[in-house]
């Protein structure tokens, strides 16, 4: 598990939900909430960029993003080159 930048942004996001949780549920349940929810995050943006890698196959246009096909962009083959 790589440590981002976003990871930083997230986990404080999800200190602050905590806090705001934490009187309602108790600190305990709002921990246990805030690291599934931690988790559940991670897991998922780890199996969507997978999918983006699988789909992409051999990279995506630095233009529009779309995934290239035979060496081109669908979209702006004809601007470039
Ligand atoms: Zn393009």
């Amino acid at each position: 598990m790589n440590f981002e930048r976003r990871d930083i942004i997230l986990i404080v996001g999800l200190v602050f939900f905590m806090l705001g949780l934490s009187p309602f549920v108790g600190i305990a349940v709002a921990t246990i909430i805030v690291i599934v929810m931690y988790f559940g995050i991670k897991f998922y943006v780890a199996n969507r960029k997978k999918a983006i890698e699988k789909d992409v196959g051999e990279g995506i246009c630095a233009e529009c993003g779309s995934s290239i096909l035979d060496k081109k962009c669908p979209n702006c083959d004809s601007v470039g080159e």
